[in-house]
């Protein structure tokens, strides 16, 4: 192939444009950002479910609770009832009145019980519902600290976009301005080079390969005509003669 050795140097500029636009796309991929996001994501997963579960036992115990308090209060007015008839002198078998005043004893004791039970399960009422407070609060700072996380990814996106719309508007306008033959060539050699289609051929190096060429194929070189285009014996990419080529 034949090229005008201005274009070929062109296409090094062009090449350029395409690392930069290559790079600008690692780093819109690699912001640590969305790794931090990803690990976010999974605590605050974690979290929401953790309190989902700490509601469901806030409302256990709260059912629990009122059935403790409910269990109580017939045990109590039986206990007031029995009281009042022993007080007021109405039971005049004294047998009978035995068997009242052995049953407020009973009821006592049942009450005492039922109480100690009502106050324990008060007491994991109280805890779960510190714990579903904290989880709460957990949550919300997630979701605080997640926005700002998301706003400082777009804004760093919003920026790396802009940067490739400009490298973009030059790649277009570079490769407008090379011959069609040539940048087709680069174009197909690109994506199996490590998008490197083009390499300057520096200081008896190719700067794709980073090979040094033997003496063999820098004589070829030195001897091509300047408008042929010539390809790294190594890597297959084409190799631009400049100034500092040592040719
Ligand atoms: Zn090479």
């Amino acid at each position: 192939m034949r090229a005008d050795p201005h274009a070929q140097l062109e296409l090094l500029d062009l090449q350029a444009v395409d690392t930069t636009l290559a790079q600008l796309a690692h780093r819109r991929k690699s912001l640590p950002e969305h790794a931090q996001l990803a690990a976010l994501d999974q605590r605050q997963a974690a979290v929401s479910s953790d309190l989902v579960a700490a509601q469901v036992a806030v409302s256990d115990l709260e059912l629990e609770q009122s059935k403790a308090e409910a269990d109580l209060t017939p045990v109590r007015e039986r206990l007031v009832r029995n009281q009042k008839r022993i007080g007021d002198g109405t039971v005049a078998d004294p047998k009978a009145l035995a068997g009242l005043v052995d049953e407020v004893e009973h009821l006592k004791k049942r009450i005492s019980d039922l109480e100690d039970n009502e106050l324990e399960v008060m007491q994991r009422l109280e805890d779960a519902v510190a714990l579903r407070d904290r989880l709460e609060t957990a949550v919300s700072e997630l979701r605080t600290e997640r926005e700002a996380l998301v706003a400082r990814r777009d804004e760093q996106l919003v920026a790396l976009d802009e940067q490739a719309r400009e490298a973009q508007q030059e790649r277009a306008q570079r490769a407008g301005g090379l011959p069609a033959d040539l940048l087709a060539l680069y174009d197909k050699l690109r994506p199996g080079h490590g998008g490197v289609g083009a390499a300057e051929l520096r200081a008896r190096r190719c700067t794709g390969c980073q090979l040094e060429l033997n003496a063999a194929d820098l004589r070829g070189y030195a001897a091509a005509a300047d408008d042929e285009v010539l390809r790294c014996e190594e890597c297959g990419r084409i190799l631009v003669r400049t100034p500092n080529s040592g040719l």
